[in-house]
C-alpha cells in the first residue's frame, strides 16, 4: 500500500502560501523602500530577485494547484513511477507517498484534463501555465529572460488565483492569510493587517494594474460608481490635509452596488464584506448627484403591534456621507 497520501486541501494550502508570499514581497518592496527622488525602476533593478523569487513561487503554485484538482480524484495519478514498479503487492513492504517522485510539467497538465471538465477550464490555462513555466526555466538555468517589472508578475499571481480558483479568490486568500502576526497580540501592534491595509492593498493594485484588470480578478466591477463602506469608512478617525480639508480615513471607495442595476438596493463592501440596506432616492445635499442612501434600521425604533414608528431609522448618503 502506497500511505501518507497528501490530500487536495493539502496542495491548495501549500499553493495559496507561495502565491501569498510571492505577492507580498513585491508588494512589501514597493511599499517600503520607495523614496522621493529615486526612480522606482532603480529600486525595482535592484530588487529583481525578489521578482525571479516570486515568479518561481507562482511557478510551484500552479503546479501544486493542480495537483489539488486532480487529488480531488487521487493522488496516486501524481506517481511518476510505472506501475509496473509500483511495490504494492501483498509481499512488499509499504510505500510512504513523500518518498515517490511526482509529474510535473506537460505530464501534469495532461493528467489534470484528464480529470476535470473541460468546460470549467480552457487554453487560457495551458497558455497560462506554458507561459510561467517558460519564465521560471530561463531563471532557474539563468538563460535569457527579459528585464522583469513587477506589473507582469503581480498580473500572473492574481491569474493563477482566478484561472483555477475562480475570480475573487486573491483577495479572500489575501485576507485569510496575511499578516497574521504574532506580535500584534501584544503592545503596539506590528503588521497587522486590518481594515486600513486592506484598503491600501486595494488602492495599490488599482493603481498598479487598472481597473480592466482587476475586473478580471475580482467579482465586483471596478468601472462602476463606487461608494463609502458605512461600517469601515472612517474606522480610523480623520485625515487632515495640508489644504486644512478634512475627511474621514479610510475613505477608499470600495463599496459596490450588488447586484450592479439601477433599482438594486444593497450595496456590498470588498474590505467587510458586509451588505447593507440602501434606498434609491436622490441625495438632500446640494452639489450630491448620488442617489444611494444607506438605511440604518439600527435606529429604528417601531411598535411591534400598533406599527407605530418612535424612531425613524437614520439615513445616509453613501456619496456625500450627509445624513439625510
Ligand atoms: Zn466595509
Ligand atoms: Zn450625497
Amino acid at each position: 500500500m502506497i500511505t501518507n497520501l497528501p490530500t487536495a486541501d493539502d496542495y491548495k494550502n501549500v499553493a495559496f502560501e507561495c502565491l501569498i508570499q510571492a505577492y507580498k514581497s513585491i508588494c512589501k518592496v514597493d511599499n517600503e523602500e520607495l523614496e522621493e527622488g529615486v526612480e522606482r525602476a532603480d529600486i525595482w533593478d535592484y530588487n529583481e530577485i525578489v521578482l525571479k523569487t516570486s515568479v518561481i513561487l507562482t511557478h510551484q503554485a500552479l503546479e501544486a494547484l493542480l495537483k489539488s484538482k486532480i487529488s480531488e480524484k487521487t493522488p496516486l495519478l501524481l506517481i511518476e513511477q510505472k506501475r509496473e514498479n509500483w511495490k504494492t503487492l501483498p509481499d512488499s513492504e509499504d510505500s510512504d507517498f513523500a518518498d515517490l517522485y511526482t509529474i510535473s510539467g506537460q505530464e501534469l497538465l495532461r493528467t489534470f484534463f484528464a480529470t476535470i471538465k473541460t468546460t470549467d477550464f480552457n487554453q487560457d490555462l495551458v497558455n497560462h501555465f506554458e507561459e510561467v513555466r517558460l519564465l521560471r526555466n530561463k531563471l532557474v538555468h539563468g538563460i535569457g529572460a527579459d528585464k522583469l517589472t513587477p506589473e507582469p508578475i503581480l498580473t500572473m499571481i492574481l491569474k493563477t488565483f482566478t484561472l483555477i480558483c475562480g475570480k475573487g479568490s486573491f483577495w479572500l486568500a489575501l485576507q485569510d492569510k496575511f499578516y497574521d502576526h504574532p506580535a500584534q497580540l501584544e503592545g503596539e501592534p506590528v503588521f497587522v493587517f486590518g481594515r486600513v491595509e486592506q484598503y491600501v492593498h486595494l488602492e495599490y493594485l488599482e493603481a498598479l494594474l487598472g481597473r480592466g484588470e482587476m475586473n478580471r480578478h475580482f467579482e465586483h466591477d471596478f468601472k462602476a460608481r463606487r461608494y463609502i463602506c458605512p461600517d469601515c469608512t472612517g474606522e480610523e478617525g480623520v485625515l487632515v490635509t495640508d489644504d486644512g480639508q478634512v475627511s474621514q480615513y479610510p475613505n477608499f471607495r470600495y463599496t459596490f452596488l450588488t447586484p450592479n442595476e439601477p433599482d438594486s438596493s444593497n450595496v456590498n463592501c470588498l474590505v467587510c464584506h458586509q451588505d447593507f440596506e440602501v434606498e434609491r432616492v436622490d441625495c438632500n445635499k446640494e452639489g450630491c448627484k448620488g442617489n444611494v442612501i444607506f438605511i440604518n434600521r439600527e435606529d429604528e425604533d417601531i411598535d411591534e403591534e400598533t406599527g407605530e414608528v418612535y424612531e425613524e431609522a437614520s439615513k445616509i448618503c453613501l456619496t456625500c456621507d450627509e445624513i439625510q
